[in-house]
Protein backbone atom coordinates (compact mmCIF):
# COMPACT_ATOMS: atom_id res chain seq x y z
CA UNK A 1 0.00 0.00 0.00
CA UNK A 2 1.25 3.37 -0.73
CA UNK A 3 0.37 6.40 1.83
CA UNK A 4 1.57 9.97 1.11
CA UNK A 5 2.35 13.20 3.39
CA UNK A 6 3.19 16.41 2.77
CA UNK A 7 4.42 18.69 5.61
CA UNK A 8 5.90 22.51 5.84
CA UNK A 9 7.64 24.32 8.29
CA UNK A 10 8.69 28.58 9.23
CA UNK A 11 10.99 29.20 11.12
CA UNK A 12 12.20 32.81 12.37
CA UNK A 13 15.75 34.24 10.87
CA UNK A 14 17.59 36.08 13.87
CA UNK A 15 21.17 37.04 14.58
CA UNK A 16 23.62 34.87 16.32
CA UNK A 17 21.76 31.27 15.38
CA UNK A 18 23.31 28.44 13.25
CA UNK A 19 21.95 27.79 9.99
CA UNK A 20 21.10 24.05 9.91
CA UNK A 21 19.54 22.56 6.74
CA UNK A 22 19.03 18.68 6.45
CA UNK A 23 21.53 18.57 8.96
CA UNK A 24 23.91 20.52 7.23
CA UNK A 25 25.59 23.57 9.23
CA UNK A 26 25.21 26.74 6.31
CA UNK A 27 27.72 29.77 7.10
CA UNK A 28 25.47 32.71 7.57
CA UNK A 29 25.38 35.69 9.48
CA UNK A 30 22.06 34.90 10.82
CA UNK A 31 20.19 31.37 11.60
CA UNK A 32 16.74 30.37 12.48
CA UNK A 33 15.65 30.61 15.61
CA UNK A 34 14.11 27.51 17.70
CA UNK A 35 13.71 24.73 20.46
CA UNK A 36 15.48 21.85 18.46
CA UNK A 37 18.41 22.84 15.93
CA UNK A 38 15.56 25.09 14.02
CA UNK A 39 16.06 22.29 10.63
CA UNK A 40 13.55 23.42 8.40
CA UNK A 41 14.07 21.13 5.73
CA UNK A 42 14.43 18.10 8.60
CA UNK A 43 10.90 18.95 10.26
CA UNK A 44 8.60 19.30 7.04
CA UNK A 45 10.22 15.98 5.52
CA UNK A 46 9.21 14.31 9.34
CA UNK A 47 5.73 15.86 9.29
CA UNK A 48 5.06 14.52 5.75
CA UNK A 49 6.40 11.47 7.43
CA UNK A 50 3.94 11.66 10.35
CA UNK A 51 1.33 13.11 7.66
CA UNK A 52 1.02 10.19 5.50
CA UNK A 53 1.24 7.81 8.87
CA UNK A 54 -1.81 9.67 10.24
CA UNK A 55 0.45 10.47 12.84
CA UNK A 56 -0.08 14.19 13.63
CA UNK A 57 2.94 16.84 13.24
CA UNK A 58 6.02 16.90 15.34
CA UNK A 59 5.11 19.14 18.09
CA UNK A 60 2.67 15.88 19.22
CA UNK A 61 5.79 13.81 19.07
CA UNK A 62 8.87 16.30 19.86
CA UNK A 63 7.31 19.46 22.44
CA UNK A 64 8.84 22.26 22.42
CA UNK A 65 8.31 22.81 25.97
CA UNK A 66 10.21 19.67 26.50
CA UNK A 67 14.10 20.30 27.43
CA UNK A 68 14.71 16.34 25.83
CA UNK A 69 14.73 18.39 22.57
CA UNK A 70 16.68 21.39 23.33
CA UNK A 71 19.05 22.05 20.53
CA UNK A 72 18.86 18.79 19.64
CA UNK A 73 19.68 17.47 16.28
CA UNK A 74 16.87 17.09 14.05
CA UNK A 75 18.11 14.29 12.05
CA UNK A 76 18.07 12.47 15.36
CA UNK A 77 14.00 13.68 15.41
CA UNK A 78 13.59 12.69 11.79
CA UNK A 79 15.50 9.11 12.57
CA UNK A 80 12.41 8.71 15.39
CA UNK A 81 9.47 9.46 13.14
CA UNK A 82 11.26 6.78 10.19
CA UNK A 83 11.54 4.07 12.99
CA UNK A 84 7.33 4.76 13.13
CA UNK A 85 6.84 4.44 9.70
CA UNK A 86 9.42 1.29 9.99
CA UNK A 87 7.26 -0.15 12.84
CA UNK A 88 4.32 0.10 10.48
CA UNK A 89 5.78 -1.60 7.89
CA UNK A 90 6.45 1.65 5.78
CA UNK A 91 9.74 2.79 4.11
CA UNK A 92 10.17 5.71 1.81
CA UNK A 93 9.83 5.29 -1.78
CA UNK A 94 11.21 8.99 -2.82
CA UNK A 95 10.53 12.92 -1.24
CA UNK A 96 10.64 16.11 -2.41
CA UNK A 97 11.56 19.15 -0.85
CA UNK A 98 11.53 22.69 -1.66
CA UNK A 99 13.53 25.32 0.88
CA UNK A 100 12.61 28.85 0.56
CA UNK A 101 15.31 30.85 2.09
CA UNK A 102 16.94 34.61 0.44
CA UNK A 103 20.58 33.95 1.50
CA UNK A 104 22.73 32.53 1.43
CA UNK A 105 22.77 30.88 -1.32
CA UNK A 106 22.30 26.99 -0.68
CA UNK A 107 23.38 25.10 -4.03
CA UNK A 108 26.46 24.00 -2.76
CA UNK A 109 25.25 22.34 -0.09
CA UNK A 110 22.15 20.92 -1.26
CA UNK A 111 23.92 17.91 -2.51
CA UNK A 112 25.17 17.17 1.26
CA UNK A 113 22.21 17.53 2.41
CA UNK A 114 20.63 15.08 0.20
CA UNK A 115 23.25 12.51 1.78
CA UNK A 116 22.41 13.52 5.25
CA UNK A 117 18.67 12.77 4.46
CA UNK A 118 19.05 9.69 2.15
CA UNK A 119 20.75 7.99 4.96
CA UNK A 120 18.26 9.05 7.94
CA UNK A 121 15.99 7.70 5.61
CA UNK A 122 17.24 4.42 4.81
CA UNK A 123 16.83 5.37 0.69
CA UNK A 124 19.75 6.27 -2.37
CA UNK A 125 20.30 10.23 -2.71
CA UNK A 126 18.27 9.51 -6.22
CA UNK A 127 15.01 9.65 -3.85
CA UNK A 128 15.50 12.78 -2.16
CA UNK A 129 15.37 15.82 -3.61
CA UNK A 130 15.98 19.00 -2.44
CA UNK A 131 15.10 22.21 -4.36
CA UNK A 132 16.19 25.98 -2.94
CA UNK A 133 14.27 28.89 -3.95
CA UNK A 134 14.43 32.33 -2.80
CA UNK A 135 11.52 34.61 -2.05
CA UNK A 136 12.24 36.86 -4.76
CA UNK A 137 12.85 40.16 -2.30
CA UNK A 138 9.02 39.59 -1.08
CA UNK A 139 7.07 38.47 1.64
CA UNK A 140 8.65 36.97 4.60
CA UNK A 141 11.35 34.47 2.97
CA UNK A 142 12.29 37.47 0.55
CA UNK A 143 12.96 39.97 2.85
CA UNK A 144 15.21 37.89 5.14
CA UNK A 145 12.47 37.25 8.13
CA UNK A 146 11.78 33.74 7.35
CA UNK A 147 12.89 30.31 6.30
CA UNK A 148 11.04 28.09 5.05
CA UNK A 149 10.43 24.34 3.86
CA UNK A 150 7.82 22.27 1.77
CA UNK A 151 7.79 18.70 2.05
CA UNK A 152 5.99 15.90 -0.08
CA UNK A 153 6.79 11.78 0.83
CA UNK A 154 5.66 8.54 -0.49
CA UNK A 155 5.92 5.66 1.70
CA UNK A 156 5.04 2.34 0.73
CA UNK A 157 4.68 -1.70 2.59
CA UNK A 158 2.28 -3.45 4.28
CA UNK A 159 -0.12 -1.46 6.37
CA UNK A 160 -0.63 -3.49 10.01
CA UNK A 161 -3.50 -3.16 11.67
CA UNK A 162 -2.45 -0.51 13.97
CA UNK A 163 -1.66 2.33 11.61
CA UNK A 164 -5.36 1.52 9.92
CA UNK A 165 -6.70 2.04 13.62
CA UNK A 166 -5.30 5.26 13.94
CA UNK A 167 -6.07 6.43 11.04
CA UNK A 168 -9.32 5.97 11.68
CA UNK A 169 -9.67 7.16 14.87
CA UNK A 170 -7.56 10.61 14.57
ZN1 LIG B 1 10.77 23.52 12.58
Amino acid sequence: MFRIGIGNDTHRLVDGRPLVLGGVQIPSMRGAEGHSDADALSHAIADAILGALCEGDLGVHFSDRDPQWKDSDSLHLLSRVMWLAHERGLSVVNVDATVMLEEPKLRPYVLAMRENLAATLGVEVGCVSVKAKTGEGIGTVGQGVAIEAQAVVLLNGEVTESTSDRATSA
